[in-house]
């Protein structure tokens, strides 16, 4: 049985940021490339960062059964993780990092309680995540408060994760999270 780390963060928090670094430390993980609704960004790869589809796309891998979890985080916008990639990167022997929404990254700790590690990148302040956010230039001034509100209620999960990590210094933040990662991955048996 493979590990699966799992990051989750409300938008803007750093996650993405986190993951890269984490991909870049440990030879062992694999990006679990999620399908998705939403348009790419120009800096976005399509196969690497996402899996670009329609929303008729995404509803026919529904109603196949193709996907492992999946939500709409957005009005019309889906996110799904689908069961072929966590299957290639475990035929593999790799272990899985998962770049994922609250509900999804709960979804998935709830089947892998015991091999999964479940992270929540917190930003250290309201100002900060909204100044993060609107410094990526990805949003629209709607978007931009859609993913504000978001964030506001996906606080109040962060006690469900095996460990909250505060995204306030970057630096910091990278190393606590190789430590965390490297300690969990060390380990033969996870005991949450
Ligand atoms: P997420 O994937 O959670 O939406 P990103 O990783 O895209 O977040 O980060 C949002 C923005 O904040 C990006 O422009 C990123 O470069 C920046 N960022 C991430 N972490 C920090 C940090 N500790 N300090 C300052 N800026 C940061
Ligand atoms: P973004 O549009 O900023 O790339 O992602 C928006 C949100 O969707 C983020 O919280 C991201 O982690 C989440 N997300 C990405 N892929 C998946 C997925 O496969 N399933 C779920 N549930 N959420 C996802």
């Amino acid at each position: 049985m493979s590990k699966l780390v799992i990051v989750t963060a409300p938008s803007g928090a750093g996650k993405t940021t986190i993951v890269r670094h984490l991909l870049s430390t440990f030879d062992q993980l694999v990006f679990s490339v999620s399908a998705t609704t939403r348009s790419k960004r120009d800096y976005e790869v399509e196969g690497k960062d996402y899996y670009f589809i329609s929303q008729e796309a995404f509803r026919q891998h529904i109603a196949q059964g193709d996907f492992l979890e999946w939500e709409e985080v957005y009005d019309n916008q889906f996110y799904g993780t689908l069961k072929s990639e966590v299957a290639r990167i475990w035929n593999a022997h790799l272990q899985i990092i998962f770049d994922i929404d609250v509900k999804g990254a709960l979804n998935i700790k709830k089947s892998y309680p015991h091999d999964s590690l479940a992270i929540f990148v917190k930003p250290p302040s309201a100002e900060v995540l909204y100044q993060r956010l609107k410094g990526r230039q990805t949003e629209t001034p709607e978007s931009l408060q859609k993913r504000l509100a978001r964030a506001e209620e996906e606080l109040g999960y962060k006690d469900k994760f095996d460990h909250v990590l505060v995204n306030d210094t970057l630096e910091h933040a990278l190393e606590e999270s190789e430590r965390v990662v490297r300690d969990f991955l060390n380990e033969k048996l996870w005991r949450p």
